[in-house]
C-alpha cells in the first residue's frame, strides 16, 4: 500500500465530474488500498478519488474504526430526515462549516468484487456518504454551507 497525495482546494481536479468505472482491474483494487491507507494518515472519515487525482467515482468511507467501506459508482437510492452538522474534508484544511444533509441515506454501489450492495447510514455515516459523493460530481461542502 501506499499513501497518496491529497487534492487540496483551488486545484480544478476537485471540480470535475468523475467517469464511473466500467472494470475492477488490478490498478482499481490498489487504488482502493491506497486510498485507505491515505484516508487513515490524514485522520478522515472518508475519502473520494479525485481527491487523490483519480477522476473516476470511487469513495472509501471509515466511521466506524477497522471497517472500511468501499464504494464503486455509487449512488443514492434513498434518502430522509435532515441533519445541520459541522462538516471538513481533507481537501480543505483548516476550513469546517455547518452544512445541511439528509439524517438517514441509502447508497447503493459495488465493491471490489464487482458485486452490487446497500449501505444505509445516519447521523455521521449518512454525512459522510453524501460528502465523499458529492465529490464525484465535483461539488464541496463548502457549496452546501447552511445559512446561519
Ligand atoms: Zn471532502
Amino acid at each position: 500500500m501506499a499513501k497518496l497525495k491529497i487534492v487540496k482546494y483551488g486545484d480544478e481536479t476537485l471540480r470535475r465530474v468523475c467517469r464511473p468505472v466500467d472494470k475492477i482491474t488490478p490498478r482499481i483494487l490498489t487504488l482502493l488500498d491506497d486510498m485507505v491507507e491515505t484516508m487513515r494518515d490524514a485522520n478522515g472519515c472518508g475519502l473520494a478519488a479525485p481527491q487523490v487525482g483519480v477522476l473516476r467515482r470511487i469513495a472509501v468511507v471509515e466511521v466506524e474504526e477497522g471497517n472500511p467501506i468501499e464504494l464503486i459508482n455509487p449512488r443514492i437510492i434513498a434518502y430522509s430526515g435532515t441533519q445541520c452538522e459541522e462538516e471538513g474534508c481533507l481537501s480543505l484544511p483548516g476550513e469546517w462549516g455547518k452544512t445541511v444533509r439528509p439524517a438517514h441515506v441509502t447508497v447503493r454501489a459495488l465493491n471490489r468484487f464487482g458485486e452490487e450492495f446497500d449501505i444505509t447510514g445516519s447521523d455521521l455515516l449518512a454525512r459522510a456518504l453524501c460528502h465523499e459523493l458529492d465529490h464525484l460530481d465535483g461539488k464541496l461542502f463548502i457549496d452546501r454551507l447552511a445559512k446561519e
